[in-house]
């Protein structure tokens, strides 16, 4: 993941941050992807950023981008793709995830649907002393989906996990939320939308409140993006996870840390 298709007013993050473009289709709840369908519309045209469509590829120039974030940020990270695709090789995955460790003000959230190859990488860059300032988190269309990616990632080092439902295009049945933190739930939005059930996300709900979690409900969704609205039984349900505040370091503390990190680049890339 993660192709999140968002009316800016309901976004619950500040900044995007997309060091990879493009994806391929992994389950149901990508068929109506939307990323896919933009990025198709622009394959050949050159100098576009997606003159090479919805194929998967590290876009390097924009890795340093957190460092020039000068205050705390949520951070969505690759918000049109899946950091985890199994064609984005494993070094690049790595310079990302030494980003989210180097820019250790902001608080960064990576969704994926490829929570296998996750769990494998994260362990190895992060070992068992998973960061702050790292959400990690799966997203789930359906009962199949949701049992078998929570289960991956409550197996991954993290401090931090959410789930995102979204689109929800079945009945996710009972979930284990004993180490989720947040979860997200919305329904699909554009042409040939799935229908969101209104149990589902009632269920949904119900079980946030049983595990004490917070639930954010996003939106219904549907053919007209936005036009069926977010309210849940007459009320909307905006809840946040409760963030620690990230102390920014000194100017010359951040531009430090970009360096340091050019320099591991620059070292990995002669010794090649
Ligand atoms: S994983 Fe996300 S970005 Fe990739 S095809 Fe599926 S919905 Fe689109």
């Amino acid at each position: 993941m993660e192709a999140l298709e968002t009316d800016p007013s309901v976004a619950w993050w500040d900044v995007t941050w997309n060091p990879v473009r493009g994806c391929s289709r992994t389950s149901t709840g990508c068929n109506h992807c939307f990323a896919a369908r933009y990025a198709e519309r622009w394959r050949g045209v050159a100098g576009h950023p997606y003159e090479r469509g919805f194929d998967p590829r590290p876009v390097p120039e924009k890795l340093d981008e957190p460092f020039r974030w000068a205050s705390s940020k949520k951070v969505l990270v690759a918000s049109i793709s899946d950091l985890f695709h199994e064609d984005l090789p494993d070094e690049f995955v790595r310079r990302v995830l030494e980003v989210m460790r180097l820019a250790s003000w902001h608080h960064f959230f990576v969704l994926t649907k490829r929570p296998d190859r996750m769990h494998r990488l994260v362990r190895r860059h992060y070992g068992d002393e998973p960061l702050g300032n790292v959400w990690l988190g799966v997203s789930a269309e359906d009962r199949k989906h949701a049992r078998s990616r929570i289960t991956k990632l409550n197996g991954t080092p993290a401090v931090h996990r959410f789930l995102c439902l979204e689109p929800l295009i079945a009945d996710p049945g009972e979930l284990d939320l004993r180490a989720v933190d947040w979860v997200v739930l919305g329904g699909e939005s554009g042409p040939g939308a799935r229908t969101l059930e209104p149990e589902w996300a009632r269920s949904v709900r119900q079980q946030c409140r049983a595990a004490r979690v917070p639930f954010f409900f996003k939106q219904w969704g549907g053919a007209r993006h936005g036009a069926s609205g977010r309210e849940l039984d007459g009320k909307t349900h905006d809840r946040l996870p409760a963030l620690r505040q990230r102390a920014v370091p000194s100017r010359e503390e951040r531009l430090r840390r970009r360096e340091v990190f050019a320099d591991a680049i620059g070292t990995e890339t002669r010794q090649r």
